[in-house]
């Protein structure tokens, strides 16, 4: 059958259900139908070619239609797609086991799979909270039951990675359904100082995180951060050494240290992974995104020796953690995520971050002299753009101009698929790109971004 474009569209607004996402405005546009990708451009139905500037929500890393990965797919498919954990292994989830604890910091030296960002972190929560049950049952009674996050936090959609929410349009609905968490200031720098002052936002920050630990230390079982930057919530660059702060302080107050790397990991900021920047150690790591390098739904959430033997000893009954996921440890999933690590590796990714990283950032210069840029952050390859209506109120432009939303669509014109958060303009470039496409990019965003301010600020007045 000979599909029309046409038909596609009218049906994909009949039948699908998009996510975080107006379906009434939906249905007013003209929807981008995807259709293939290679390297580092996305096609749509009507053969459109757009650079993907947002990864494909964060996750692809080698660029699309990658034959190497195609080809360890293909391998295992040729062998199995999928048997379960329970009560068996399979080879790739093995394999890979190995692999994450070898790249991952030193105290992590156990893997338990998932299949989302927001379930990695589900499991986290829960073994957090096991965890303090069952190393001392009579001090801990009633007690270590809630989490800290920071504001504005953003660790995923199911109703415990909601509960650690920060997000007020995100989450503020669900609230009535959530358990309690406490909430510590993120280090939104530009919002918090008068002149972007990083220390000064540094030392506010750990000090509010102190004295809430110390008064709360108690109750509370751990800590979820995203290390280096708040993705979701607007690419929130943390000041250096604010993540080793956490980490003193989560050790001095009896508090386990959750770290989601589910956005930052995988070389999103620089380095393989983003706690490696201030030698941190965390409790817990969560992974998902660039597991599979954009492929397949997998995640992980890796945890050390002290915390995996609370759960060995007696009562046996007691000691086993009560979850899985029917694709847990899924091998075509698994198989591609072990490709995409060796090929990070053979392809030395990480090494060739550092030039694009100073080109981005060579590239970004000039945004902050336009007149409705409030603040240009960067960490490796994360950029969040801060629009406002001027830069001295910090005023962003009333909601309903969609300003963000008609910079998007400039872009989309011109060749490039980015996606704003809130008032924030986000470029998230696959890690694979080359330097001529990173400069398209950005001219493209810059362009988008001059022009639809300057048109809705005159709008305004
Ligand atoms: N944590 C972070 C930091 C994220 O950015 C996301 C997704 N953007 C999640 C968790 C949830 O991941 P998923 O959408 O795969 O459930």
């Amino acid at each position: 059958m000979q599909l029309s474009t046409h038909d596609l569209e009218r049906w994909d607004k009949e039948y699908v259900w998009h996510p975080f996402t107006q379906m009434k405005a939906y249905r007013r546009e003209k929807p981008l139908i995807i259709e293939r990708g290679e390297g580092s451009y996305l096609y749509d139905i009507e053969g459109n070619k757009y650079l993907d500037g947002y990864s494909s929500l964060w996750v692809n890393v080698h660029g699309h239609n990658h034959a190497e990965l195609n080809a360890a797919l293909r391998e295992q498919a040729g062998k199995i797609a999928h048997s379960t954990l329970l009560g068996a292994a399979n080879v790739p989830s093995i394999l890979l086991a190995k692999k994450l604890v070898e790249i991952t910091p030193q105290s992590l030296t156990k893997v338990f799979y998932s299949d989302s960002g927001s379930t990695s972190v589900e499991i986290a929560l829960k073994m957090a909270y096991q965890y303090w049950q069952l190393k001392d049952p009579v001090r801990f009674s009633g007690k270590k039951n809630k989490f800290i996050s920071l504001r504005e936090a953003y660790h995923g959609d199911t109703i415990g990675s909601v509960s650690v929410g920060g997000m007020e349009t995100f989450h503020h609905i669900f609230r009535p359904l959530l358990f309690e968490r406490l909430e510590t200031p993120a280090p939104y720098t530009y919002r918090l100082t008068e002149n972007n002052d990083e220390e000064a936002c540094k030392a506010l920050c750990l000090d509010a995180l102190e004295a809430l630990l110390k008064e709360r230390h108690e109750e509370v079982a751990g800590l979820i951060i995203e290390p280096l930057v708040q993705g979701a919530a607007g690419m929130i660059t943390a000041p250096d050494g604010f993540l080793r702060g956490v980490r003193e302080l989560c050790t001095r107050y009896e508090v386990l240290l959750i770290a989601d790397e589910v956005a930052v990991g995988f070389g999103r900021t620089g380095t393989l992974f983003a706690c490696e920047q201030e030698g941190v150690e965390p409790d817990f790591l969560c992974v998902a995104k660039g597991l599979t390098a954009g492929y397949l739904p997998l995640a992980a959430t890796l945890t050390s020796e002290e915390i995996f033997n609370a759960f060995l000893g007696e009562p046996e009954e007691l000691r086993t953690f009560f979850h899985g996921h029917t694709y847990t440890g899924n091998q075509l999933a698994c198989a591609v995520a072990l490709k995409n690590l060796e090929l990070i590796e053979q392809t030395g990714l990480i090494a060739s971050l550092e030039k694009k990283i100073n080109f981005l950032a060579q590239k970004l210069a000039p945004f902050r002299t336009l007149p409705h840029v409030g603040d240009v952050r960067q960490r490796g390859m994360m950029v969040g753009i801060e629009i406002v209506q001027d830069k001295a109120s910090k005023k962003p432009f009333p909601i309903h101009m969609q300003v963000e939303h008609h910079i998007i669509l400039h872009a989309r014109r011109n060749g490039a698929i980015i996606r704003p958060l809130g008032p924030v303009i986000v470029l998230m470039p696959i890690l694979s790109m080359s330097l001529e496409e990173l400069d398209r990019l950005t001219d493209i965003t810059y362009k988008a971004i001059e022009t639809v301010t300057a048109q809705t600020y005159s709008a305004l007045k």
